[in-house]
């Protein structure tokens, strides 16, 4: 049987986490936006499946991945320290899941997934809408 969550102050923080419209997301949007791409906020694509935003001419879905969240190799942690150890890895472990599970909903409907990372976009937010960009022009050469 899991053990209960313990009450921690960084727990506490996490509580309060926004999921949508993050900075890093907003950030990328309005880059990719600069480079004359129009896209959809938080429209679903499959069922239970909402991307960060689309672009529907490209039928291409974006997710922003916040690195803790949904473990990027540089930034989320590989071994879990603390009361709540367990907790987090399965924790990360489902998000992780669920990351698989979307990619192949949108995939199955017909749309390509690009995921881009939290600390791509801090580090360099015009790559990382390069990066959208570049997908789109494939797609759009490809089909
Ligand atoms: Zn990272």
């Amino acid at each position: 049987m899991p053990a209960a969550w313990t009450q921690t102050v960084k727990g506490q923080h996490l509580r309060g986490r926004r999921t949508r419209n993050t900075k890093p997301e907003v950030a990328l949007r309005s880059a990719v936006h600069g480079l004359g791409l129009r896209f959809r906020i938080h429209r679903s694509v499959a069922p239970r499946c909402t991307p960060d935003f689309v672009l529907p001419q490209y039928r291409l879905a974006v997710f922003v991945d916040g690195c803790f969240w949904h473990g990027c190799p540089a930034h989320s942690p590989v071994q879990f320290r603390g009361p709540n150890a367990e907790q987090w890895k399965r924790k990360l472990a489902t998000n992780r899941a669920r990351d698989q599970r979307n990619n192949q909903a949108a995939e199955a409907a017909g749309w390509q997934v690009v995921r881009v990372w939290e600390c791509e976009i801090r580090r360099d937010t015009a790559a990382a809408a390069d990066r959208v960009l570049a997908a789109a022009r494939n797609r759009r050469a490809g089909s």
